[in-house]
């Protein structure tokens, strides 16, 4: 199978005419919060898509503005860096994809990527609860993110949705809507962003005063892979789970700075993939289970955390033996 690959260019916060009480784009992505001037801005897209090709071994990729709101940046910057990735598309280079907020979408917005060679957007819907979105001060609703994926569905964009887990005011079942939302908006992709507490925002400070309660690790993990299990019944890729590991992820005091937050996720969707396989089944003994190849982390879990809750749950040894003839989470009971 060929892989696919985004090259990423970052864009922190630019185009964010909003303050998420969460959001500290340069703290997330380790760039400054500064408007460059356009030109070194351009210099710096050029370099990371030169940088990026010669690693690409022949996959399929796609340039990514990722990090603030593509559609938020102002029409004339906005299209002079389409502009200029779209010089570089052509041969394994196939397309273009942004991630921007529901509120920076409308039909001329959707005009002009389609024109310049976008051919995905990621919506930053986080919830669909609108006092969840209101206790974030997110400055949109759920109808906007409606009326956003509706438009981005007609003029043919693959739709990726992006949600949160602990945000502030949200609780498992608005987080398990939010999931079934988006899977009904037609999105094709997700990425599922378990809340972490970085030091110089506002939640941060709704932390220390005791307003907000940020999850465990433990917490998020349960949370995000219940999500994760509805976009996985509905055929959705989720492209990622939680944030990548960096200085500022370690740095963070609260929620979920886990530097390994996927894979506890993921490990948590095979423990529940897993126990609902076993449910009903008389085991003692060894149980034998078959997985998908490359996955035996994930299903042993950190330090051997899932395998040993369910060899607690069962009474039973529990053996993993993994194979080419499943797909990503599932499984087989074998005896
Ligand atoms: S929309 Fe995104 S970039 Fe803008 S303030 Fe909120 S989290 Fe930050």
């Amino acid at each position: 199978m060929k892989t696919h690959k985004n090259i990423a260019v970052f864009i922190p916060h630019l185009g964010c005419r909003k303050a998420c009480v969460f959001c500290s784009q340069s703290a997330i992505t380790g760039v400054a919060r500064t408007e460059p001037d356009l030109q070194s801005e351009l210099v710096r897209i050029r370099t990371a898509i030169e940088q990026a090709v010669p690693t690409l071994g022949g996959a399929d990729a796609e340039i990514a503005f990722f990090g603030g709101s593509f559609t938020g940046i102002g029409e004339e910057r906005m299209l002079a860096f389409l502009r200029c990735a779209g010089e570089y598309l052509g041969g394994n280079i196939k397309g273009i994809r942004c991630s921007t907020r529901p509120d920076y979408i409308n039909e001329h917005i959707c005009e002009l990527l389609a024109a310049h060679g976008v051919t995905a957007v990621e919506l930053g819907i986080q919830s669909t609860d609108d006092k969840v979105l209101a206790a974030s001060g997110r400055g949109h609703t759920a109808e906007q993110s409606r009326l956003a994926c509706e438009l981005l569905v007609r003029y043919g964009f693959e739709l990726g949705g992006q949600m949160m887990v602990g945000m502030p005011c949200a609780d498992l079942q608005s987080e398990l809507r939010t999931a079934s939302d988006i899977v009904g908006f037609g999105a094709s992709t997700c990425r599922i962003y378990p809340m972490v507490v970085f030091r110089e925002t506002p939640l941060y400070r709704m932390a220390v005063s005791g307003e907000y309660s940020p999850l465990t690790n433990e917490e998020a993990a349960r949370r995000a892979a219940a999500c994760a299990r509805v976009f996985i019944d509905a055929g959705v890729e989720i492209l990622r789970i939680g944030l990548h590991a960096s200085r500022n992820l370690a740095d963070a005091p609260f929620g979920a700075n886990h530097p390994a937050m996927g894979e506890l996720v993921e490990s948590e969707i095979y423990y529940g993939v897993i126990k609902e396989k076993l449910a009903g089944q008389k085991v003692s003994g060894t149980v034998t289970i078959q997985i998908p190849r490359g996955e035996l982390s994930k299903c042993v879990g950190q330090k051997g955390a899932c395998r040993a809750r369910l060899a607690a749950e069962t009474g039973a040894e529990i053996r993993f033996v993994q194979t080419d003839a499943l797909q990503k989470y599932d499984v087989r009971i074998i005896s």
